[in-house]
């Protein structure tokens, strides 16, 4: 499939799901800061949504969002055009709400969009989970994945990889979700955890978070284990230093939240923890844990995230060469 005819390179990310499921809400929470709360009067979805937002965020991606009753059979909804350039197809499925025709839903699409397209990543992602409790929630997601997987192996496509998520707007579980579908979709990941590795090493780092501003996804870790809290202090942490940046930065028309090249922040928590954030490019933040001991050698720090800035623009640039539009999928 062509996309450069209609402008379009870059990577999408389609999020279906039944009515209902939480797809506008989602969306609104992670890309548009809105609160939680605030969704509860967002009106129903009927038609396709194509949602830019490339200007103001490192993830260059757009989110369709389709009423759940759409006809796959229908002529006019172009399969080819829609799953052809797609990257990962998120579909939501509401796990407050009796599943049986979400999953119908779920192998149809999933199964279409497979036959144009087998290079896309499919993410299942199990929402509402706010309002379940921890036994219910772990037996959601192991019926709804044999479930799943059951009915595509009956249809005769074994093949298809679905992934799982447990999510909710309610808490970080969404952000978290959103950075693993994302982090999929980049091909300089193992390049840029290989830095973040390199960082931590030389600066007695203990976790390091690279985080699209905008969004709070993280596009890449060090191979450390993610433990959530961790990365919800430091999704706090961009929260707060952008709210700042908000009322006492000096703002330009281009970047309202004044959020630039000399941005950085240092939070020492009670506990002898110390989170540290640079700026390192117009959407991109570091975000570093570390032991206040450690960050005696603040120069030392300094001097390496110096170095790892200029090795991520290098990553980048180098992708830009040889293919690009840094984020272009193989199928589109
Ligand atoms: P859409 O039709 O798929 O776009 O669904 P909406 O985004 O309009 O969401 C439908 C309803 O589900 C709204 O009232 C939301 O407030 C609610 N909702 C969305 N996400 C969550 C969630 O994670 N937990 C809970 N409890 N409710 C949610």
């Amino acid at each position: 499939v062509n996309l450069s005819a209609s402008g379009e390179q870059k990577p999408r990310i389609l999020l279906m799901g039944l009515r209902r499921s939480g797809k506008s809400s989602i969306q609104k929470v992670v890309f548009h800061k809105m609160s939680p709360n605030e969704t509860l009067f967002l009106e129903s979805t009927n038609k396709i949504v194509k949602d830019d937002i490339n200007n103001s965020s490192f993830v260059q991606f757009q989110i369709w969002d389709f009423p759940g009753q759409i006809d796959f059979f229908d002529s006019s909804f172009d399969s080819d055009m829609i799953f052809g350039g797609c990257g990962a197809l998120v579909f939501v499925i509401d796990a407050q709400d009796d599943y049986m025709e979400a999953l119908n839903k779920l192998n149809l699409t999933v199964t279409k969009a497979y036959k144009v397209n087998p290079n896309i990543k499919f993410e299942v992602f199990i929402h509402k989970v706010d309002g379940l409790g921890d036994d219910f929630k772990m037996e959601s997601q192991r019926d709804i994945h044999q479930r799943a997987t059951d009915d595509l192996a009956d249809s005769g496509y074994d093949q298809i990889h679905l992934s799982f998520h447990l999510t909710s707007i309610y808490d970080h579980s969404i952000f978290e979700a959103f950075s693993k579908v994302v982090q999929k979709l980049i091909p300089q990941l193992p390049a840029l955890e290989n830095l973040l590795n390199i960082l931590n090493t030389n600066s007695a780092i203990e976790k390091s978070f690279l985080f699209d501003v905008v969004s709070k996804i993280y596009i890449a870790t060090d191979s450390t284990p993610v433990d959530m809290q961790s990365y919800e202090l430091c999704c706090d942490m961009i929260d707060v230093v952008i709210d700042v940046s908000w009322i006492y930065g000096v703002k330009e028309e281009q970047d309202p939240a004044a959020f630039d090249e000399q941005s950085s922040s240092l939070i020492k928590l009670n506990n002898g923890t110390v989170l540290y954030l640079r700026e390192v490019n117009k959407f991109l933040a570091l975000v570093c844990i570390l032991r206040e001991d450690n960050f005696d050698h603040k120069g030392i720090i300094d001097y390496n995230f110096l170095c790892f800035r200029e090795a991520i623009q290098q990553v980048f640039e180098l992708r830009n060469k040889c293919q690009g539009n840094p984020l272009t999928n193989s199928a589109g």
